[in-house]
């Protein structure tokens, strides 16, 4: 019985043991809340087995990913490819993304790396993905891009 738990183990570094330890796999689900949106995802992990700290899984060393992922499945924002994809589409630098619907290159930059999107924004970001849409935003605000930030288009 102990042969047959034991082989469950694996040893991995605990950061609060400041060690190699015993972790065992543990699963759950947890309720979450992202911009107003509540949601459960599931979560794979390890737990140490000397001070029950919960150890992220070596092969999916991103902890906030499945969250993300989680809240877009339930919210139905965009993925961060999406984000991009509509961007490139575009044919605008993320400077000249973010000047035209009026947010910060910071944030566009951010949604591309993965941060989850409030539908608010997420609702602009998908207008923007429509062709007649986003001659009109270049219309009514292509005045603030500067001469190279204009699409070749
Ligand atoms: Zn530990």
């Amino acid at each position: 019985m102990l042969k047959a738990e034991a082989t469950n183990l694996s040893p991995m570094f605990c950061p609060r043991c400041s060690a190699l330890r015993d972790a065992k796999p543990i699963s759950y689900d947890e309720d979450c809340e992202i911009h107003g949106v509540e949601f459960t995802f599931h979560v794979d992990a390890f737990e140490c087995l000397t001070c029950g700290e919960e150890l992220a899984d070596p092969a999916d060393p991103d902890l906030f990913r499945p969250m993300y992922d989680a809240y877009r499945a339930a919210s139905g924002t965009l993925y961060p490819d999406e984000v991009k994809a509509i961007r490139q589409r575009s044919g605008l630098s993320q400077v000249a993304f973010a000047t035209i619907l009026g947010m910060s290159p910071a944030t566009i930059n951010r949604y591309e790396m993965g941060v989850p999107i409030a539908i608010k924004e997420d609702n602009l970001l998908r207008m923007a993905g429509i062709p007649s849409a986003l001659r009109m935003l270049l219309r009514q605000r292509g005045h603030l891009l500067k001469p190279g930030q204009r699409p070749k288009a």
